[in-house]
């Protein structure tokens, strides 16, 4: 079947996008948080005379650690990582002294993070076009950030609730991506077809592969790294999210 006869059969009904990197830049103001973050910690702890790029270092560690490797969403957890930090460089502090100290500097990591988002150029257009043209439901799929509240917070402060028809953590499935399971549950609560649905990505591994095994029409949205590779999985590329409304209009 050639690419043209493809694209003629099927009739896009569902998009579901994934969130960070692929809506908006998350990383660098992940990164700003990291460092805002260690610096709250040398300074608590200043009798210890840390460094705090040593602090960054072991927070980033610990990071990668649990990213894309854990699949339960409470793995995700900040304060989790705080507290792992904090054991890691032998601090004197335990027990529930440390649960309140982790929780607090969760809360704020994600307050001086959210502010610090910024939207993709495109976005807003994207999903405003999406949803006035009403051809489409929309969805999101993204891991938790330890639990379902935060998560949902950040897409509500980030103005973009409004546009999903479906909002899934993976606190919902319990399992984080790449598991399977969170696209069988956006197939199940949305009742679409599966030839029928698209996956939005910028993490091909993590946000397509398996949505291709069930069988979504896969999008690798590189704004966040551009690069020059190209994956078998992955039906369609963009460079940047606006680019999906032309690929749409080839569809429909
Ligand atoms: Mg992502």
């Amino acid at each position: 079947m050639g690419l043209f006869d493809f694209m003629k059969k099927k009739c896009i009904r569902l998009i579901c996008f994934d969130l960070d990197n692929t809506l908006y830049d998350y990383s660098s103001a992940e990164a700003e948080a990291e460092v805002h973050i260690a610096g709250i910690i040398k300074e608590k702890f200043s009798k210890d005379k840390l460094d705090q790029e040593v602090i960054l270092r072991i927070f980033n560690e610990i990071k990668h650690h649990h990213m894309h490797h854990d699949l339960e969403p409470e793995k995700f957890s900040r304060s989790l990582w705080i507290r792992e930090v904090i054991e890691h460089l032998g601090l004197k502090m335990t027990g529930k002294i440390l649960d309140n100290y982790s929780k607090t500097l969760e809360r704020k990591y994600w307050d001086f993070l959210t502010p610090k988002i910024q939207l993709f150029p495109d976005t807003l257009y994207t999903l405003n076009s999406l949803k006035i043209s009403s051809r489409y439901k929309i969805a999101c799929i993204t891991d938790s950030d330890g639990a379902k509240e935060i998560k949902i917070d950040r897409i509500r402060a980030l103005g973009l609730d409004k546009y999903f028809d479906f909002i899934i953590t993976t606190d919902d499935t319990k399992k984080n991506k790449p598991s399977v399971e969170n696209w069988e549950y956006l197939l199940k609560m949305s009742g679409q077809k599966v030839q029928e649905c698209m996956m939005v990505g910028d993490h091909p591994e993590v946000d397509l592969l398996n949505a291709k095994k069930l069988g979504f029409v896969t999008v690798w949205s590189k704004e966040h790294i551009p690069t020059t590779i190209h994956i078998k999985y992955v039906d369609y590329e963009i460079t940047g999210i606006g680019q999906l409304i032309g690929l749409l209009k080839r569809y429909n």
